[in-house]
């Protein structure tokens, strides 16, 4: 047992709310069943904190080494019920009760297992539920049972499952559903230790109607058939954010023997194209990192609903169709979700404070296979724009958030990481050790990580106190213990960071810059071999706000306004909002931008929008206006995200267009602005500014 002298606002409020709601569930008998068993109340958890700030588990006391699900969908009432069974490691010889994290879940039944193998019910208090981390399901378990068996329902509104209807999905005919339990979403749906610290394995018996194909983070059979009775195995331990489900009109298509894509008919084909490198990917990545160890990667391709790009669920990643672009510009994905199967889901941080593990040592995996099958050039223009979006961020980002390692307290919603901080500083950091430590000794290092921590859950001091003994005190003279610790525990970028240069974003950033100044578009001998990462630098290098004429010029070259490209319209459609564009082309860019956010709920992609949105009055009227449309077809965490933008905005209420410098006058009249563009060709470009 370990206490902490220290607790944060959050912890404290359980322990405060916590006996209040115990008497409360008492006297409503939501613990009928320990009224029958006639065991003592549901006393306060005891004083006793984990690593994990954001679960009220207790993995000091007991581990769960096992979780036996049995559940049924039904798309109708929108929820999961069925039963959840744990295999119980009881670490603390004294304990009398178990701890569970839920949300919004009504717990119909507890029960344990004998000694004799008879199940006899458990008394048991739900606490009052905290906006964040929910409620903690306090089980009195004086015999400490090694086995607990939890009957229980979720609720339609559940923040870890979407439910969409037959006409959100690319076939409209079928419903769909789908869980994203990272961060801490899994407790919506599953009751359980939701804290990364605790690693379990699984298995699961689902129904649900027999046109519905249900698959798991675990063995998916390519060939299992569609008759609405499903049973999966998941061997391995995994932290209880990679517990995942979805279900809806599914086909397979394989890429090769071990991997393939999971989609809607419609699309099956399509996705496995783009991801035809999958394979080799996977190769690349076991000559560096060691053998795949999860048996098949199978990708899911979701509806463009689903709130993130990927999320690397073990055996079956699920993807956004947003990178599905037809050139493959965008599979870095992939490979960030690969990428996973080692750093994260096999090397895993016990708590969010540690993200940047996760997140950063795949970010810098990623890149390297990246550059391993499409070469250093286009590595390095990834690398750029991630670094260029990270300084970014660091303009608005609160300096305590700004460190790789995340001290106690300061992360209040562990969805609201700084994703520019675990991603992008985690990967520079590495890139910085691999520079200094020359490749051939760091590739050494990262391998040595992974088997040496494989299937355990780690904080960044354990990662540092590996790359001292292994790394730092190995190779000496190469890397200070202050410059080590300067990445991890500081905010910002260290001044001697290695700096990344690319060749082909030069040529663009002369194209901007010479099209600022003489409004001369580059020819087209320039611009059409650009892929996908130098229109992204193109767009990134763009001041604050443009002119209308400028917009629009751009827009006849290039149409930007309407594009595919959801990257492109992460771009520029904020631009556009700044810059008083929305109702040019006779509100072509407002109905494209309406269109865009409806269509799309990756949190990434359209954030950027209705921020530039709730700027000024009329753009917050809009954002309202879209997102009410919107709404039905966000996944809860986007929805969250969105609600709280507007919740919070403090517009301005003046148009952002009336306070530009307009070097030609910006009609007001939107067929005159309809008229510009026509004349505006890469020839014709207007006067210069
Ligand atoms: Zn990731």
């Amino acid at each position: 047992m370990r206490c902490f002298p220290t607790q944060s606002r959050l912890q404290l409020l359980f322990l405060i709310a916590l006996p209040l709601a115990v008497l409360l569930g008492a006297g409503c008998k939501r613990d009928a069943a320990g009224d029958s068993a006639g065991t003592p109340a549901a006393k306060p958890v005891p004083n006793v904190r984990t690593i994990d700030e954001h679960s009220y588990a207790e993995p000091g006391v007991v581990t769960t080494t096992d979780l036996a699900l049995d559940l049924k969908l039904d798309f109708d009432s929108k929820t999961i019920a069925g039963t959840a069974t744990y295999t119980l490691d009881w670490k603390d010889k004294s304990a009398t009760q178990l701890v569970l994290d839920t949300r919004d879940l009504t717990i119909e039944k507890v029960e344990g297992e004998t000694a004799a193998g008879q199940w006899t019910p458990l008394q048991y208090a739900l606490a009052e539920s905290d906006k964040v981390l929910g409620s903690g399901l306090i089980i009195q378990t004086p015999a400490r049972n090694a086995h607990v068996r939890i009957a229980y329902k979720t609720s339609p509104a559940a923040s870890g499952l979407q439910w969409l209807e037959p006409s959100m999905t690319e076939g409209k005919q079928q419903p769909f559903m789908f869980s994203q339990s990272q961060q801490i979403h899994a407790r919506s749906w599953v009751p359980l230790q939701d804290t990364p610290a605790v690693r379990f394995t699984y298995t699961a018996h689902v129904t649900a109607p027999a046109n519905a194909m249900v698959l798991m983070s675990a063995d998916n059979d390519p060939a299992a058939a569609r008759d609405g009775d499903y049973t999966f195995k998941m061997p391995q331990k995994i932290p209880s954010y990679l517990l995942a489900i979805a279900a809806g009109d599914l086909v397979f298509e394989p890429i090769s023997k071990r991997s393939g894509v999971w989609a809607e008919p419609a699309m099956a084909k399509k996705a496995a194209a783009e991801f035809a490198d999958t394979e080799k990917m996977i190769e690349t990545a076991e000559k560096l990192y060691g053998s795949y160890r999860w048996g098949r990667y199978d990708i899911l391709v979701l509806p463009p609903s689903f709130p993130y790009g990927g999320m690397e669920n073990p055996r079956l990643t699920f993807a956004t169709p947003t990178v599905i672009v037809g050139d493959q510009s965008l599979v870095s994905l992939v490979a960030h979700e690969l990428a996973h199967s080692w750093s994260g889901n096999l090397v895993t941080f016990s708590s969010a404070k540690d993200a940047w593990l996760n997140e950063g040592v795949t970010s810098y995996v990623e890149n390297r296979l990246v550059e391993a099958l499409y070469g250093k050039e286009r590595a390095d223009m990834e690398s750029v724009i991630a670094r260029n979006e990270l300084k970014e961020e660091f303009k608005t980002v609160d300096p305590k958030l700004q460190a790789l390692a995340v001290k106690p307290g300061v992360l209040k919603d562990p969805d609201e990481n700084s994703s520019a901080t675990v991603y992008a500083k985690g990967a520079w950091f590495l890139q910085f050790l691999e520079q200094r430590f020359g490749r051939e000794n760091f590739d050494a290092f990262l391998r040595g990580y992974f088997d040496h921590f494989a299937f355990q859950s780690i904080d960044t001091a354990q990662f540092a106190a590996y790359a001292k003994a292994n790394l730092l005190d190995t190779y000496p003279g190469k890397v200070t213990q202050a410059e080590f610790d300067a990445w991890l525990y500081q905010p910002g970028i260290p001044a001697d960071a290695p700096q990344t240069l690319s060749p082909r974003f030069g040529v663009v950033d002369s194209a901007r810059l010479a099209w600022r100044g003489s409004a001369q578009l580059p020819p087209p001998v320039i611009t059409s071999p650009w892929t996908t990462q130098e229109w992204l630098h193109f767009l990134d290098g763009m001041p604050e706000t443009l002119r209308i004429d400028q917009l629009a010029q751009l827009d006849a070259a290039y149409k930007f306004t309407g594009t595919p490209n959801g990257e492109i319209a992460q771009r520029w459609y904020p631009l556009a909002v700044r810059s008083g564009y929305m109702q040019a082309n006779s509100g072509q860019a407002r109905e494209a931008i309406a269109e865009f956010l409806q269509r799309v709920g990756r949190r990434k992609l359209i954030m950027p929008t209705y921020e530039a949105l709730v700027q000024t009055e009329p753009g917050l009227a809009f954002a309202k206006e879209v997102f009410a449309k919107a709404k039905p077809g966000y996944h809860p965490i986007t929805t969250g995200t969105v609600q709280k933008t507007i919740d919070e905005a403090k517009p301005k209420p003046a148009p952002a267009a009336a306070a530009q410098p307009a070097l030609q006058p910006v009609p007001d009249d939107a067929a005159d602005i309809q008229a510009s563009p026509q004349q505006a060709s890469p020839q014709q470009a207007p006067p210069a500014g």
